[in-house]
């Protein structure tokens, strides 16, 4: 690897799970796979210090320290992403309103230079590099390995409250109400709904199991990892499977089954459930889906997320998944993507120019209430757009223009939102 990037071949970039949704670990210069360096270096299960090569996967640590009693300090909705993949996207989960995101539990790592070089980087060593890196996607260098703090938990299994609300108001009352009290929360939204019920939701607040309650119910084993079969979309379903009408009836099936009711949920259940079903992604047909996450600060998300849910439910484009979280303090990550508000993800079945059109609109709307899109689940934004979503491009910029002159490490997206130089390409 050292070898290829010290012979100056423009346009490489590392590629963990190719879990992001865009184009971020593409690249017309090559790609360099990071799921070959995947060894364990160490872990303390005292102190819950994992030191692990980057191509690790988040599944990988779960099942060595779950029995242990740690866990993620905070996860995606996946857990087959590499520990490298992690970081350049500062992840985020659940948690954030409480947690913060993936960067805040990296306590080093060491990063594979354009000039060939290796340097160790933390939030004391090399700080500038550490913070361009975490959130950077891949654009400061080859993440090699790395050490992060990860949590305890009594359990392997969450306490859900699953609640109802009738409309976005209702949910955001609900989100307001409870984010001190819960330490993870989701909502799902049916972003089909109109007038009174405009943004239906079903809310899923939960804190980590205590032992003795999951005793008590009966569950005898609260680090157990309970393993589950799972499913497979054996072929891409016919593109008209995933139209208006039948979003419509999947969405108010959901919506009504799932009342209010407490239960104890297992983690995969709980922060993996798309896990489960192998190539979910062929339900959208052979032309696919585009995500778009949309942030809003605080103050303004509630009247925001309403002109957003409007537009979409106008369009007649619907989204299958509406995933609404809630955000705490802002990422630490020079492009991370978080800050105090609240975020919409949002899969649209895509239909060429119609599509595209619409996410343009959405964007509009991102820019009036000073919204971003996240990096990681970013397919068509533009330069212009994107550096007026990210205040701290230029800072980026200055500090790959002096690690990187040649941009050696670039993407299709760094090229595409304007990053890298398309035109020194
Ligand atoms: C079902 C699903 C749910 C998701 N839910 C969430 C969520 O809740 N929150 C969230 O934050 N994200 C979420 N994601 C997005 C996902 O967590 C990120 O896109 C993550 O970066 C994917 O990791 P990966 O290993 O697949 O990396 P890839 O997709 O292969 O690459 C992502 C970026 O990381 C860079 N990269 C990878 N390895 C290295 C390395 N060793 N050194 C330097 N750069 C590297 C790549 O160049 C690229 O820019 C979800 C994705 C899916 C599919």
């Amino acid at each position: 690897m050292q070898e290829l990037v010290q012979s100056g071949h423009s346009g490489l970039i590392a590629r963990g799970l190719g879990r992001s949704y865009g184009d971020s670990a593409v690249s017309r210069g090559g790609v360099l796979l990071q799921t070959t360096r995947n060894r364990f270096l160490a872990f303390d299960a005292e102190s819950g210090r994992v030191t692990c090569e980057a191509g690790v996967t988040l599944e990988d640590i779960i099942h060595v320290a779950i029995p242990k009693g740690w866990f993620l300090p905070t996860t995606p909705g996946t857990k087959f992403v590499t520990v490298g993949g992690a970081i350049a996207a500062d992840v985020h989960g659940k948690n954030h309103h409480r947690d913060g995101a993936w960067g805040e539990y990296l306590q080093r790592f060491s990063l594979l230079l354009a000039d060939g070089s290796v340097i160790q980087c933390s939030p004391q060593v090399n700080q500038d590099v550490f913070w361009a890196t975490v959130g950077g996607m891949g654009l400061t260098g080859i993440i090699l390995e790395a050490t992060i703090q990860l949590v305890q938990v009594p359990s392997a299994y969450v306490d859900v409250k699953q609640r109802r609300s009738r409309n976005l108001d209702e949910a955001f009352d609900l989100f307001i109400e409870t984010d001190e009290k819960y330490k993870y929360s989701v909502a799902w939204i049916d972003c089909l709904s109109q007038g009174q019920e405009l943004g239906r939701s079903v809310l899923l607040l939960g804190n980590d199991a205590p032992a003795d309650m999951l005793r008590a119910s009966g569950k005898h084993e609260p680090l157990f990892w309970p393993c589950k079969r799972s499913k497979s979309i054996p072929f891409a379903f016919p593109g008209l499977a995933m139209n208006k009408l039948a979003i419509k009836a999947f969405n108010g099936l959901y919506y009504h089954s799932h009342g209010n009711k407490n239960t104890f949920v297992d983690f995969d259940s709980y922060f993996y459930p798309l896990d489960s079903i192998h190539h979910w992604n062929r339900i959208y047909g052979k032309r696919g889906f585009v995500q778009y996450q949309a942030l809003f600060p605080r103050e303004c998300s509630r009247e925001a997320m309403t002109t957003l849910l409007k537009m979409i439910s106008k369009s007649g484009q619907a989204s299958f998944l509406a995933v609404l979280k809630s955000s705490g303090v802002a990422n630490q990550g020079i492009l991370s993507y978080l800050f105090d508000g609240h975020t919409l993800a949002l899969d649209f079945p895509y239909r060429g120019e119609k599509t595209d059109r619409l996410c343009r609109e959405l964007d509009k709307v991102l820019l009036d209430f000073g919204g971003r899109v996240y990096l990681a689940k970013d397919a068509l934004v533009n330069a212009e757009t994107f550096s007026r979503m990210y205040p701290k491009l230029n800072e980026f910029k200055r500090i790959k223009q002096r690690l990187d002159p040649q941009s050696i490490f670039r993407s299709q997206q760094s090229d595409r939102v304007g990053i890298t130089d398309v035109s020194s390409f």
